[in-house]
């Protein structure tokens, strides 16, 4: 097996399996973080544990961490929760077409709740317009959501000068970065970063699926989402899991070791899949600059979904759009609000990487694609 989609998800590690194996079997380690008894006391030091090294991956304090479901529960807690909140520091969110639905969708039902939603474009290399940011910027902005890496074409977003035009223009207006692409890829210091409302997804770094991370920063004021019994600070109802808790921090600190060569290997991938599928005729959707992680490319000649279940008789898996909305929708629209034209992205299909990739399938990969070529040729 190939597999080239580890946008859509990851390969659980052999530690996170082990870990939950043994620790479900484990005599003592399955009680209740909320107990008062010993059996509890285990279970609370264990979830606290869990969430100290996530701090320290992501140099933040313990206290600015959140378990949750996924990263689509972070980003409607933190971007529902901050509007709330906060209805005097502002009505208006920026934005731009490109998000992932986790966050289209909460600012959708938000602008029919009274919000003011501004979409800034987006030019081919996916990046927003800054002029548009900075005309749109006023003080009445509250909240601005953007994707740190976007997850169907790997354009990277330009944080920095983000940053410095939200505080030339208002300083009080904080930000949500959706971090699940950039996670264990580029370096995430969340006391450094200038962002206020984060969102980590566990099963895009090899931790298992229910398992997200919310990042508050310390002072910023979000209504809870999930109301109960007031676990984590009454931010997140629910009795804690200190196993999710664990398998996300076991994740996080694989992912985040040796980045600097986990980089350098998927990009030699992405480089010589570049190379390659050019001389094929194929078009590289994702930008020049784009993380190495993903590789947007359209096939001329094959619709998305025929190249995928090609690639698939040969246990190579890829996929169309994102795994999330792909059932849905045959236009890509990111690849729509970049401006790329229809044919182009009807044709488009993404690969992504892992650090668990190699340069051995990339060669096959391209061999199995001149078979499949080969084929339809014949065929014509
Ligand atoms: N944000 C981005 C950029 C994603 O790629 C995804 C999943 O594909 C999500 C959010 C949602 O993550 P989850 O599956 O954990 O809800």
């Amino acid at each position: 097996m190939i597999y080239f989609d580890n946008s859509a998800t990851t390969k659980p590690l052999p530690e996170v399996a082990k870990l939950m194996y043994e620790d479900m079997l484990s005599e003592d380690s399955w009680g209740n973080p909320g107990s008062l008894h010993e059996l509890g006391t285990i279970a609370y030091k264990s979830y606290i544990n869990a969430k100290e090294d996530i701090a320290k991956c992501f140099s933040c304090r313990e206290q600015e961490i959140y378990f949750t479901s996924c990263a689509t529960e972070s980003a409607n807690t933190a971007i529902t929760g901050y509007m709330r909140r906060n209805k005097r520091l502002g009505r208006t969110i920026i934005s731009t077409k490109t998000e992932h639905k986790a966050t289209l969708e909460v600012l959708e039902r938000l602008a029919s709740e009274g919000c003011t939603v501004k979409y800034i474009s987006v030019g081919r290399d996916g990046k927003p317009n800054l002029d548009e940011l900075s005309n749109a910027i006023d003080g009445d902005t509250a909240l601005l959501c953007f994707t740190h890496v976007n997850n169907e074409t790997g354009s990277i977003l330009p944080l920095n000068e983000i940053i410095d035009i939200k505080n030339s223009k208002n300083r009080q207006a904080v930000i949500y970065l959706d971090c699940v692409q950039s996670v264990g890829k580029l370096p995430i210091n969340l006391s450094k970063m200038g962002v206020e409302l984060a969102s980590f997804s566990g099963h895009k770094i090899h931790s298992i699926k229910g398992n997200g991370v919310l990042y508050v920063k310390n002072g910023v004021k979000i209504d809870p989402f999930i109301l109960g019994g007031g676990q984590q600070n009454g931010m997140r109802s629910g009795t804690e899991s200190p196993l999710l808790a664990r398998s996300f921090a076991l994740a996080l600190q694989d992912a985040t070791s040796n980045m600097d060569d986990h980089y350098a290997s998927v990009k030699e991938i992405n480089d010589y899949l570049r190379t390659e599928l050019v001389k094929r005729k194929a078009i590289i959707m994702s930008p020049d600059d784009a993380l190495p992680y993903v590789l947007n490319v359209s096939f001329d000649g094959f619709e998305s979904e025929t190249m995928l279940h090609c690639l698939e008789r040969y246990k190579i898996y890829v996929s169309t759009i994102s795994a999330c909305s792909s059932k849905s929708k045959k236009y890509s629209y990111v690849l729509e609000a970049m401006g790329i034209d229809r044919k182009q992205s009807a044709n488009a299909v993404r690969l992504s990487f892992s650090r668990f990739n190699t340069m051995d399938e990339a060669r096959e990969f391209v061999e199995k694609l001149d078979e499949i070529y080969a084929l339809f040729s014949l065929r014509k």
